[in-house]
């Protein structure tokens, strides 16, 4: 698992710009289902067909990141959060465009208090010495992720873009894994979750399941001092009850524990109080999807040092493919 979890998170893929992520799991899966799809606006949709229900698992394969809005004289780069970028995370790192070209963000330090402190008072530095030389490696409109190669530290995976590589590992594994079924499976790792969950909801409306379920990310409440919360690493594969873009189906909700019950796989629940996810967008197309979530307790989420347990994502697999076979 960590193997795989390293190679998808590596991968460049800030939203808008997940050619290189989806041509890493097309590269990974394409012998295991019968027909690959690329949407219009880029979801990488994986089909096992089947005469059964028509079932949606989702993961998105688009990660946070900045994107370079103006040069200076110097060749300093000003940038804008692609998704939610906190200023204090994004501090002192190593960011890589997807050219390949590097740099490093820092702060203006005439700054007085820290805590005035914005992505507007940031830049990232290529090692260009004029506007001139900067350009000819980066122009505005560019876009770079976090660097953060994965390591495993005990049962704890750390790595940038572990939201939602993690679920995409879930579902990679899953479908190289997943018993004979008569249900037709579309596996979907949609683009620009982090903008909006936008991809979610063009993959559904084109597909129309009969339920959906995505595998994510969720925060915890398992660190020093943190706000509370019921979820935590190492406690298993959390079912999704609410975030702020979904109240899950109380059908996928009972489907998921039941599997969990049945199959004595570890499990918790999660009311996310902050952010939405992918069955957010799913739930509400057409006339109505029943939509719910495996979640993947994650600590210190959109940092370039995000933490999964390792079993939690063992677990998630066992969960998503019981859970398909029904
Ligand atoms: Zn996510």
């Amino acid at each position: 698992m960590f193997e795989m979890v390293k190679k998808l998170t590596v991968a460049f893929g800030v939203s808008g710009n997940e050619e290189e992520i989806r041509e890493v799991i097309k590269s990974e899966i394409k012998d295991r289902v019968d027909e690959i799809i690329v949407d219009t606006l880029g979801n990488l949709i994986a089909v096992k067909k089947g005469s059964g229900k028509k079932i949606m698992a989702a993961a998105h394969m688009d990660e946070i990141g900045v994107m370079a809005t103006y040069i200076d004289d110097k060749g300093y780069i000003r940038f804008s959060n692609i998704g939610w970028v906190s200023q204090f995370y994004a501090l002192g790192q190593r960011v890589k465009f997807k050219n390949g070209v590097t740099g490093c963000i820092f702060y203006e330090e005439k700054l007085d208090e820290m805590k005035d402190l914005k992505l507007s008072r940031m830049y990232i530095d290529i090692g260009a010495n004029s506007r001139t030389e900067a350009e000819r490696k980066i122009r505005i409109g560019d876009t770079a992720c976090f660097l953060g190669e994965a390591v495993q530290t005990g049962d704890m995976i750390i790595s940038k873009a572990l939201d939602d590589r993690s679920g995409c590992a879930v579902l990679v594994e899953t479908i190289k894994t997943l018993p004979k079924t008569d249900n037709e499976i579309y596996f979907v790792f949609t683009v620009q979750e982090e903008l909006g969950l936008r991809g979610a909801k063009t993959a559904a409306y084109g597909i129309m399941p009969d339920m959906a379920i995505a595998v994510d990310v969720t925060l915890t409440g398992d660190t020093p001092e943190c706000k509370l919360m019921e979820v935590r690493c190492g406690g298993g594969p959390a079912i999704k009850i609410k975030d702020n873009s979904v109240i899950c189906h109380p059908e996928i909700k009972r489907l998921l524990s039941d599997c969990a019950e049945k199959s004595n796989i570890p499990y918790q629940y999660e009311i996310l109080e902050s952010g939405g996810s992918d069955p957010g967008a799913i739930h509400i197309t057409g006339g109505g999807i029943p939509s719910g979530a495996v979640s993947i307790p994650c600590r210190y989420v959109h940092s370039p040092i995000e933490a999964v347990n390792v079993e939690d994502l063992k677990n998630s697999v066992k969960l998503l493919t019981e859970a398909l076979m029904r």
